[in-house]
């Protein structure tokens, strides 16, 4: 991130982007410890977003408790939380700025339309857009979404999982910023306010590896400046699925705050001495502050995590998508 000599903003600015669809599981957990602990070790800020841009999907009081787990385990976040339903208007202007650029462009198709005429699955398991309506709407439809004109390949390199390299035609086509029943999709929502809330350093779970060369080719397309990004490896249940909602993961138990944060930080590779386990949770947050080596953290897309057996049965990569699709669809290179 660029930041002038003379501006008072921090060089270092993260955050932890949770969406409210159920209660704050060990998965969650791995992320917001290690995106927090990385914004400290940096001298930085480390902010929260409650991404609830999906008002179908958020469930009501569900972010109310993710905070309150949150707090139990000693995170202290800067800023106020931002709140991505409030944020409606901030979509809707880079919307119209994309539209007057050509950059996005109005979609009758269907999902069966869609369906009919792509055989070709793209990264996050859905078909590829096979372009009916790039140039222009066929005659006599009207506009159900709203899309972004994909070009040429994406190159990043992950402090984690190394060079990434993806070619949007082929791995994911145009993608849909406004969706037809009027939600914003979660990659255009994300990249906006990352830019608005000037967030230097991302640092999240690795099954959103897939996601990065979407919002890093929105980022040029908007002006805005990129962020570094760190893609940490989830946690997975032994079949290999990502731990979720809908995986049945279990809600932390705030009461056992202690002991969850130092299997968080063992997941992450720091090493922490089982008897930390039993200290208090101000006591894990000093350990953790010293000794964070980011460094260590393993440099796989997942890892199996089962309460009773440690965290060190590697994912190949390719298992992690879920209904989503394969995480392991990004090229390293
Ligand atoms: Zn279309």
């Amino acid at each position: 991130m660029s930041v002038s000599p003379h501006s008072a903003a921090p060089v270092y600015r993260g955050r932890f982007a949770p969406s409210p669809t159920g209660p704050l599981h060990f998965g969650s957990l791995v992320a917001a410890l290690a995106s927090c602990l990385d914004a400290r070790a940096h001298g930085g800020e480390w902010w929260v977003r409650i991404e609830d841009v999906d008002a179908p999907r958020s469930v009501p009081g569900a972010a109310e408790s993710i905070l309150a787990c949150l707090e139990a385990h000693g995170f202290a976040w800067d800023g106020p939380v931002l709140w991505q339903s409030t944020r409606l208007e901030a979509y809707r202007a880079a919307l119209d700025g994309l539209r007057a650029a050509g950059l996005a462009y109005a979609c009758a198709c269907s999902r069966q339309e869609i369906a009919a005429l792509s055989a070709q699955i793209g990264v996050d398991g859905a078909r590829l857009y096979p372009g009916t309506c790039r140039l222009g709407l066929p005659p006599g439809r009207a506009a159900r979404a709203w899309r972004l004109k994909v070009t040429g390949e994406v190159t990043f390199v992950d402090r984690v999982q190394g060079p990434v390299r993806q070619c949007l035609p082929q791995e994911v086509g145009d993608f849909v910023l406004l969706r037809g029943d009027g939600q914003f999709a979660y990659q255009f929502a994300v990249v906006v306010d990352d830019a608005m809330q000037g967030i230097s350093d991302v640092v999240r779970g690795a099954d959103l590896l897939d996601s990065t060369p979407r919002q890093i080719f929105l980022q040029r397309c908007l002006g805005y400046p990129q962020p570094r990004y760190a893609h940490v490896p989830v946690a997975t249940h032994a079949a290999g699925e990502k731990l979720s909602k809908q995986t049945r993961a279990p809600a932390l138990a705030p009461e056992q705050a202690a002991a969850n944060l130092v299997a968080a930080l063992a997941f992450l590779g720091q090493r922490p001495p089982p008897e930390l386990a039993q200290a208090s949770v101000a006591e894990v947050w000093a350990w953790a502050l010293g000794a964070w080596d980011f460094a260590c953290i393993p440099r796989c897309r997942g890892q199996v995590w089962a309460p009773d057996s440690g965290a060190d049965a590697t994912v190949a990569p390719g298992r992690l998508g879920g209904q989503q699709g394969a995480v392991g669809a990004v090229q390293s290179v």
